[in-house]
């Protein structure tokens, strides 16, 4: 019999998948996921009753996180991804020749495990390249503690519930900043404005306390429903955010197979905001 599964997150609407098959229920150590079939956007993950991501449009987010901070630095070569046990956001990072060592922070060794088992289109392998280091923990702890320096951490979190609660703290990005090279640029995902503004404006708060250059470009994934999401953006050097066209043309004609989202184009337009947005942005 079909079953509705409705996302959770709003508290007052909600949409809800119709599935035929459930491939995977249960409470892992530090939530709730479930993995079922859906007609219309294949495969569907879910946490927490919040959607992370479907079959048929993943590569909106993988590819945004992923593309434009790395097309930002001229020879990108250690990237840290916070979160993201999918894989999906480590598959597009590894696209990029220059990139020598990948590491990945994931708090829940079962996202990473069930992905494999269930969600294996999603990182096509990246789990398995030499490049590519996962560690189990929580990424608060790695980044205070790691001595090492990357040119980009994507922080690729859950919405903030249960564990990524820390994930959008002034003093987790603060230690972020720490570990970056000079002009390494920060990604935190941070809701879509039309509902979680709030969640916007105080990233980009911590953002512009920390960096000379905070800033938010846009996306639109069909099944993160309610409008465009944000991603923001720190970095020291404000040079690096808007590179050339030409030059973004030459990267990408670098990377092996297409890309189903990201252009120079689209990079250089996801930073031009709705006024709406804005607000929330500027202060
Ligand atoms: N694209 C997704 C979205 O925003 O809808 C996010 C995908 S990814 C599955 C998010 C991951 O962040 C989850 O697997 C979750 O376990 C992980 N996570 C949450 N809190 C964390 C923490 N404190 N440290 C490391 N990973 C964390």
């Amino acid at each position: 019999m079909a079953r509705w599964i409705p996302e959770t997150l709003h508290e007052h609407f909600r949409f809800s998948f119709k599935t035929n098959n459930v491939l995977y229920e249960s409470h892992t150590e530090h939530q709730h996921l479930i993995i079922f079939e859906n007609d219309t956007f294949g495969r569907v993950l879910m946490l927490d009753g919040v959607v992370q991501l479907t079959e048929e449009d993943e590569f909106v987010y993988h590819e945004m996180m992923a593309h434009p901070p790395l097309m930002a630095q001229p020879e990108p070569k250690r990237v840290l991804i916070i979160g993201g046990g999918d894989g999906g956001v480590l598959r597009e990072v590894l696209r990029h020749p220059s990139v020598e060592r990948a590491v990945l922070c994931e708090i829940d060794q079962s996202v990473i495990d069930l992905s494999r088992r269930y969600l294996d289109f999603i990182a096509q392998g990246a789990f398995d390249d030499p490049r590519a280091e996962v560690v189990i923990a929580d990424g608060t702890k790695f980044v205070a503690e790691t001595d090492e320096r990357f040119d980009a951490i994507l922080v690729d979190s859950t919405d903030p519930i249960g564990p990524a609660i820390a994930l959008f703290t002034r003093e987790f990005y603060s230690s972020c900043k720490r570990a970056l090279n000079e002009g390494g640029v920060l990604i935190a995902q941070s809701g879509l404005p039309f509902l979680q503004g709030d969640e916007l404006r105080d990233v980009q708060k911590s953002f512009r306390a920390l960096f000379a250059d905070a800033a938010a470009y846009m996306m639109t994934t069909p099944t993160y429903i309610g409008g465009p999401m944000a991603l923001s953006w720190g970095c020291d050097d404000p040079a690096r955010r808007m590179p050339e066209r030409e030059r973004l043309k030459a990267r990408v004609d670098q990377i092996k197979g297409e890309m189903k989202y990201y252009t120079p184009d689209v990079h250089l337009a996801a930073f031009a905001l709705p006024a709406y947005v804005a607000r929330y942005v500027h202060g």
